[in-house]
């Protein structure tokens, strides 16, 4: 088992992510294997439970040899499609080893879940209703319950507010209860998902104690699943979720509850970013140097079609001049190549830039790939995987075939 400690940063192998660039080209997604694993490890070992479940959120980053990976490693699959489902059963996941988690889809789309065998989760009262005239306590649900409260970070990655589109809410309980009665639901999972950014265990066990409160009440109930949100640095001196405090915060309750209430259950997990986030690194060349009045752009030879964070959420990523590592540290504004406001990061000090070197992104693991566009018409970055030092690649870069393999036109 390789722990944390013991994967060095791939930016300290500046060689090999060049090496990856001139083999596949630019842009390129590159990953680091043996840090998927630390990450995983770690958090796994964060918790000291009798049965605990980590589910890759695989919306993150959707590649299939990602998937395999953690399933390798004994996670589950957290979904939020019926693709990713589908992606998931693909990968080698076993249907009860996948969690569906869907919000705003169709019955139709729910019921072919159902028909895969994986534990589906309901996220509105409607839903819950149809299921349990349709089953009874034929099929094992999972409720997700929306315990409002906050857990920080953006409005738009934040989703346990009042007005939240997603889950149940805690105030609705007693409504949940009479569905449960009336019609004989067979309720085996709780599961809440507040959004990025646990920086205060506190504030967390708040939360879970607000599902933990209510475990009387569910008599099926095998397994407790908290979610996600934990946060990772993207700047030196970042806060992010302390995940061994976190994690013995949260065991230490668990245990007690499971115990005062004698029941068994499992706790479970869906993280997407921590797992992968700082596994990636997003490489792009630059095109253009270009002198304003106000600032210096550096062009690169992508743009937000290839990694939209910065401009949706207004993230940070670390950018590096891989070609000249030792240069004077000079002010650039990074752009991309798309006709429209198209920021990487503004004024940020970087080593010299000369036309035709490689910049490096950092913390490209989750949401970078997973978001990518064809808008402009350009290709999709090629992804590769580096793992025991060697690199492979592990999606293609798209074609002007692949373009227009789904337009219908006379040729
Ligand atoms: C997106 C999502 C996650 C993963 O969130 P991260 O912040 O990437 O860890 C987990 N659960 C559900 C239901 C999600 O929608």
């Amino acid at each position: 088992m390789i722990t944390l400690n013991q994967v060095k940063p791939l930016m300290n192998n500046r060689d090999i992510l060049l090496q990856c660039a001139e083999t596949y080209g630019s842009p390129l997604y590159v990953y680091d294997a043996d840090r998927m694993r630390a990450q995983y490890e770690r958090l796994h070992q964060a918790f000291d439970v009798q049965d605990l479940k980590l589910n890759y959120a695989c919306k993150a980053l959707t590649n299939i040899n990602v998937l395999r990976l953690f399933q390798g490693l004994g996670a589950g699959l957290d979904t939020v499609s019926i693709q990713e489902v589908e992606l998931g059963l693909r990968a080698g996941y076993a249907p009860e080893d996948i969690i569906y988690t869907p919000n705003c889809v169709s019955i139709a789309e729910i019921e072919k879940a159902i028909s895969k065998g994986v534990h589906i989760n309901i996220d509105n009262l409607e839903m819950l209703e149809h299921f349990g005239v349709h089953y009874g306590n034929r099929l094992p649900i999972c409720v997700r319950i929306n315990p409002h409260v906050m857990a920080g970070g953006n409005r738009k990655i934040s989703v346990g507010h009042i007005d939240s589109k997603f889950g149940i809410s805690i105030h609705q309980l007693p409504h949940i209860l009479r569905l449960k009665d009336t019609l004989n639901l067979n309720i085996t999972g709780l599961h809440m998902h507040t959004g990025s950014d646990i920086l205060d265990a506190n504030v967390f066990l708040f939360a879970a104690d607000i599902l933990l409160n209510q475990i009387d009440s569910f008599p099926d109930l095998k397994s407790i699943d908290f979610g996600s949100g934990f946060k990772v640095p993207y700047k030196q001196d970042d806060v992010c979720t302390d995940i061994e405090d976190f994690g013995k915060k949260i065991s230490e309750r668990f245990n007690q509850v499971c115990e005062e209430q004698g029941r068994r259950l499992t706790l479970m997990f869906e993280p997407g970013k921590y797992l992968v986030s700082e596994s990636g690194y997003f490489l792009a060349t630059v095109n253009v140097i270009k002198r304003t009045t106000s600032t210096v752009f550096a062009g690169m030879d992508t743009g937000l079609n290839h990694l939209i964070r910065p401009m949706f959420y207004d993230a940070y990523h670390h950018i590096v001049n891989l070609s000249n590592p030792d240069g004077h540290d000079k002010i650039y504004t990074v752009v991309g190549y798309i006709c429209e406001t198209d920021t990487f990061g503004w004024n940020r000090k970087i080593n010299e830039i000369k036309i035709g070197d490689v910049l490096c992104f950092k913390n490209a693991g989750a949401y970078c790939h997973a978001m990518a566009s064809n808008y402009n018409s350009r290709y999709r970055p090629a992804e590769v995987m580096i793992d025991g030092g060697k690199h492979r690649l592990i999606r293609r870069r798209e074609t002007l075939d692949d373009l227009l393999s789904t337009q219908v036109f006379d040729n």
